[in-house]
């Protein structure tokens, strides 16, 4: 019989890079480029879509890695989308299961 598994990823983050995402999300803030998120503008991994593009970009060119974009903060784990409240998800999320 096969079932299906999934497989996480982990990325340790630092306390800097921890503060820089909770700064930029209380502020309204690009954790990319730290500048202001206009109301109503479309957001990738918490950044400027153009942001995340950029950073897509780079990571494609082999410039940097995903995981070390989140390792300092710089955008957000990928999810399934928006914000987990269940607090099961919460938790594997934050990884403290
Ligand atoms: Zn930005």
């Amino acid at each position: 019989m096969r079932v299906r598994t999934i497989i996480f990823g982990w990325v340790e983050m630092n306390k800097q890079a921890m503060q820089r995402l909770a700064k930029c999300e209380r502020d309204g803030l690009c954790p990319a480029c730290l500048q202001k998120i206009e109301e109503g503008e479309v957001l990738v991994r918490g950044c400027h879509s153009k942001c995340a593009k950029a950073t897509y970009r780079a990571i494609a060119a082999g410039k940097l890695t995903d995981e070390g974009q989140v390792a300092c903060g710089e955008w957000k784990p990928r999810s399934g989308g928006r914000s987990p409240s269940n607090p099961v998800s919460v938790k594997a999320n934050l990884g403290v299961a």
